[in-house]
């Protein structure tokens, strides 16, 4: 058989799929305990961090942010990336005031983060909508609906904060889909809208010629990625009816032994994206 793993996935419900991945987790965090590096989402320290990411040309020709080959990304326990790792942190900061909200869409949630935001909202009472467009493997449990970002199935002015990240640069229509992520949103309430992007380029690179997943991977850094966005992301945004804020990790006062236990990018940016009181 040549690829076990997928066959396994075909005849594993997706549920006990789902377990099994917990159970793996759970043991491997328990063997990688340590004290070198730290992770905030599960709480616990470890002796290593995996690498994570992949190794493409384009990606250090573009200097890309957000993707890529890094030494120390992912914890062994809950399978966090660094890149989940700064959105705890992000959430958690008291400035940035993302936290708390009383209801919180989450577009296809990271599951260690998701896992953590659920405890918090079941705590405060608030509610927790997850949704993605496929259910792929077992990242996702059963609790997290399918819905599509073009056409998401909530009334206008409805989620408080919106976190939906590494999914627009997926999307054909991206400003079909920030103006759907706009509306469902309260005005006044922010959204947190990663991306990978270059620092390099001024205007984000499409080409709806490029179709082939092995030439998408070449251009754009991923296999499914349609566009590279450069750093006009945040006007792309902008004519989608928000306004732009971006942080920078040296904003969020982070000491430098927690960017190293925690493994975390120092280039990142945090792209937050408020729906303004009277919407244009
Ligand atoms: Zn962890």
């Amino acid at each position: 058989m040549a690829y076990p793993i997928e066959f396994l996935k075909k005849i594993i419900p997706r549920n006990a799929g789902y377990f099994l991945r917990k159970i793996k987790l759970f043991v491997r965090g328990l063997f990688y305990r340590g004290t070198n590096f730290f992770c905030p989402i599960c709480n616990k320290g470890y002796r290593t961090f995996f690498e994570g990411g992949f190794n493409l040309a384009v990606i250090g020709e573009y200097q890309i942010i957000g993707a890529g080959l890094r030494k120390n990304a992912i914890c062994p326990g809950c399978a966090s990336n660094d890149r989940d790792r700064l959105l705890y942190l992000a959430l958690n900061d008291k400035n940035l005031k993302l936290l708390p909200a009383d209801s919180i869409l989450h577009i296809a949630p990271e599951p260690s983060l998701a896992g953590w935001i659920e405890t918090k909202q079941r705590k405060n009472k608030g509610s927790y909508t997850k949704g993605v467009k496929y259910h792929e493997g077992f990242y996702y449990g059963n609790d997290v609906q399918l819905m599509d970002l073009l056409h998401l199935p909530f009334d206008d002015n409805s989620f408080d904060l919106l976190i939906c990240n590494h999914v627009l640069e997926h999307i054909p229509d991206d400003i079909g889909a920030m103006r759907e992520i706009h509306r469902v949103m309260k005005p006044g309430s922010k959204s947190i809208l990663q991306v990978p992007w270059s620092p390099l380029l001024n205007k984000t690179f499409e080409d709806n010629s490029i179709t082939k997943p092995k030439e998408r991977e070449e251009k754009f850094g991923q296999f499914d990625h349609v566009r590279l966005y450069g750093t006009d992301y945040p006007q792309r945004l902008e004519s989608a009816g928000f306004q732009v804020e971006t942080i920078s990790v040296s904003q969020l006062n982070l000491p430098d032994n927690i960017l190293i236990s925690y493994g975390l990018n120092r280039k990142e940016i945090i792209f937050v994206a408020k729906k303004l009181m009277q919407t244009r």
